[in-house]
């Protein structure tokens, strides 16, 4: 499994990665000029090299979406306080991108993203998670679903958070240089969840979905 897990503060140690490459510092010195071109945390990097495949929630990566064209479905199973927090990241997050959101009120093999809440893994830690259904090539998927826990109300960082993997977005260590998972730069890819934590997809991701798409 890819880490495409958001999990809460508890389990943090989870989902980390090896250590045999330098990590940026990140010192929250707002005079430190963040390496916006210097670090690409955009699947396909050398530290997210997976191939992507038709998967499942247990046995599942995140990949690329097919184009700026993002089409989105909520199932009937989303509470109302999730949808609204969907609604939020697509007009408060990425809006500031060059992605295009439309909203699909059916669902259809075409849906790029399709949302739903439900049982997560793990023992009621895992807020979210996100995964290919349809690889259309080894790095680009035709359909991610995510999946929010019931056993949370969903807020609009996790929101920003699972739909920046169902474009490619990374955790810090998987991107390239690597960075710390916590660093500021990762915006809402911050992992793991510190409940408070502003929802800003910053500056990086935006950087990086904009030169993918
Ligand atoms: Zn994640």
């Amino acid at each position: 499994m890819k880490t495409s897990l958001l999990r809460i503060l508890a389990t943090a140690a989870v989902i980390a990665c090896g250590t045999a490459t330098p990590v940026w510092s990140d010192t929250d010195d707002p005079n430190e000029a963040p390496p916006l071109e210097g670090v690409d945390n955009m699947y396909p990097t050398v530290n997210a090299n997976w191939t992507c495949v038709d998967g499942s929630m247990s046995i599942g990566v995140f990949c690329r979406t097919d184009d700026y064209y993002v089409s989105t479905h909520n199932q009937d199973n989303v509470r109302s306080s999730t949808a609204t927090a969907i609604n939020l990241t697509w007009t408060n997050n990425y809006a500031a991108t060059d992605l295009q959101r439309s909203v699909h009120y059916t669902q259809y093999t075409s849906t790029d993203i399709v949302y739903q809440d439900g049982v997560t893994p793990g023992n009621g830690d895992v807020i979210g998670i996100t995964w290919c259904r349809d690889a259309t090539s080894t790095r680009v998927c035709g359909q991610h679903y995510v999946r929010f826990s019931n056993d949370y109300t969903i807020n609009q960082y996790v929101t920003c958070h699972e739909t920046g993997h169902a474009v490619g977005l990374t955790h810090g260590q998987e991107a390239y240089p690597k960075v710390s998972n916590s660093s500021s730069l990762l915006g809402c890819m911050r992992t793991p969840y510190y409940p408070g934590t502003p929802a800003l997809l910053g500056p990086m991701n935006i950087a990086n979905i904009n030169s993918a798409y």
